[in-house]
């Protein structure tokens, strides 16, 4: 090869917009897809608005009491804590929980010095509640808990006929409509029509506020729960699909809808993704039998531990970071066969462009703005009751009590509660210390971590109190448990 050749420039430039998770794997995976040759002329450049990296994983970290600046190492005196403000937990299940397993494996996160796994016989993976004033109650997890609550929990006799009667109940029109593919209903609407208004109201909305903060009568069906609505579609019951499906594939009566097909092969693509990890040594092992075993896990330190260790990487691979004002888009236009950002301190000739917010595309491009809601995340941290009721002189009839919830995952708050029951309009409550242990200092300090997710749907505007009403939604939840 001569020098002039070797000197060619780069002739494809891809440009990432926001350098959130979903940037920072964009690159990690398009540099993979790669081989050696096409990297020496492949530029790659992520922008990002902010001065760091991560977006939504963000953990505010301390050491000996003083929050550390982004980007700031600790010091190493082994006393961190974490309060994680997004993502704290991570799923391994399905074709993109085991990537992202893979992901985290390639850039080093090992085990012994990062990685948290929480086994499903945790109490975090099986002990779920419901806010159900006066009381919270545990949702059955299994086939023998949800026998044991029909004689035990209300909510559960409550919901159980209609669930029973769901085969009988009629399929929607809407399948049969002029362009199915356009027919759609909230999913309020779907539960309420399929499995009865109680379930609908008084579980499934709290379900809603756990995952979106979103409000069930505002979120459609197709978009949140596919499934279901196809397996109405081809069974006119989501409770026979579910029964009979697999069998009925099995033996040809019926045909596997697009997402089973899908499904299937993501089964076959997980198996390799396995055997690769598997085969890297004895880590890879390790982390494979740990995962297959595990609810969920997550990073030692706050989840923007695997953001930070994708941009180490990425950056010795040579992708260029342009940060804050360098890095902050402000027009994207195309213009013959390339792309031309704008930021507001510098220019980006790209061949490529993706983006991780449809909204920088020009307006030819972009797709219509989705409505979106604001939710906050109020991290609290408490003296463990057990730990200070060991140091302190009381009695046994004054004692405080042993934990300041029930070991689980949390609660959520349906929508029907009233607001005299939840005045702050919170959607739920988790229990991080349960949820992630070991993620930081927090358990070796005696403190009991919780967030609370407050506003979202209900859109509770920012008037600075969020701390205030956290602590009272807080004491609300201990008082209903201590019951
Ligand atoms: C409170 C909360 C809790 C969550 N918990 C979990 C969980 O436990 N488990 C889980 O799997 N998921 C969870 N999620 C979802 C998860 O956090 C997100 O799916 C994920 O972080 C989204 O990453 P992203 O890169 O797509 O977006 P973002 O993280 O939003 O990143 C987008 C980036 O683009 C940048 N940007 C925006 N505008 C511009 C511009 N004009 N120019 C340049 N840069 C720009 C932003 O600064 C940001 O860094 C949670 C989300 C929230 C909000």
């Amino acid at each position: 090869m001569s020098a002039a050749r070797q000197l060619t420039p780069k002739q494809h430039t891809l440009a990432i917009l926001g350098a959130g998770l979903s940037g920072l794997s964009t690159a990690h995976y398009f540099l993979r897809a790669l081989d050696p040759p096409a990297r020496k002329l492949a530029r790659i450049v992520v922008l990002e608005k902010e001065h760091r990296v991560g977006g939504w994983c963000r953990a505010h970290r301390y050491e000996g009491g003083k929050l550390l600046k982004p980007d700031e190492q600790p010091e190493g005196k082994g006393d961190v804590l974490a309060f994680e403000t997004g993502p704290r937990s991570i799923r391994p299940q399905g074709l993109l929980g085991w990537l992202t397993i893979e992901m985290a494996h390639d850039l080093g996160l090992t085990l012994d010095s990062s990685l948290v796994v929480v086994p499903k016989s945790a109490p975090s993976a099986r002990n779920r509640y419901l806010y159900t004033p006066p009381t919270l109650t545990l949702l059955p997890s299994s086939l023998l808990s949800t026998l044991k609550a029909i004689f035990t929990t209300p909510l559960i006799r409550r919901i159980l006929p209609s669930l029973l009667l769901e085969p009988f109940r009629p399929r929607s029109p809407l399948h049969d409509a002029k362009d199915p593919g356009a027919a759609d209903e909230s999913v309020d609407g779907f539960f309420a029509r399929r499995f009865g208004r109680t379930l609908a109201d008084d579980m499934l909305s709290a379900m809603i506020h756990g995952i979106y903060a979103g409000d069930s009568r505002r979120l459609s069906v197709r978009a949140v729960f596919p499934q279901l609505w196809d397996a109405e579609r081809e069974w006119g019951s989501v409770v026979l699909a579910g029964l009979f499906g697999s069998l009925a594939r099995r033996k040809g009566w019926k045909e596997a809808s697009a997402w089973r097909v899908r499904a299937d092969e993501d089964v076959r693509e997980m198996g390799r993704i396995k055997a690769r990890i598997g085969a890297s040594g004895d880590e890879g092992r390790r982390l494979v039998e740990a995962m297959e075993g595990a609810s969920v896990w997550g990073v030692k330190g706050g989840v923007e531990g695997l953001t930070e260790a994708l941009r180490d990487r990425l950056r010795s691979e040579g992708v260029e970071f342009w940060m804050g004002d360098k890095g902050r888009v402000e027009e994207v236009e195309k213009v013959g066969d390339r792309w031309k950002i704008r930021t507001t301190a510098g220019e980006v000739d790209a061949t490529q462009v993706v983006t991780t917010n449809p909204q920088l595309l020009p307006p030819w491009l972009a797709p219509p703005p989705l409505p979106s809601a604001t939710v906050s995340v109020v991290n609290l941290a408490f003296p463990d009751p057990s730990s200070s009721s060991s140091s302190s002189t009381s009695t046994s009839s004054d004692a405080a009590p042993a934990r300041l919830f029930p070991p689980g995952f949390g609660y959520l708050i349906p929508r029907t509660v009233p607001s005299s029951h939840n005045p702050h309009r919170a959607l739920g409550c988790i229990f991080d210390s349960d949820v992630l242990p070991n993620v930081d200092a927090s358990a070796a300090q005696g403190l009991t971590k919780v967030s609370l997710l407050m506003g979202g749907s209900y859109w509770l505007d920012d008037d600075g109190k969020a701390e205030k009403k956290a602590r009272e939604v807080v004491k609300t939840g201990t008082e209903m448990w201590q019951l």
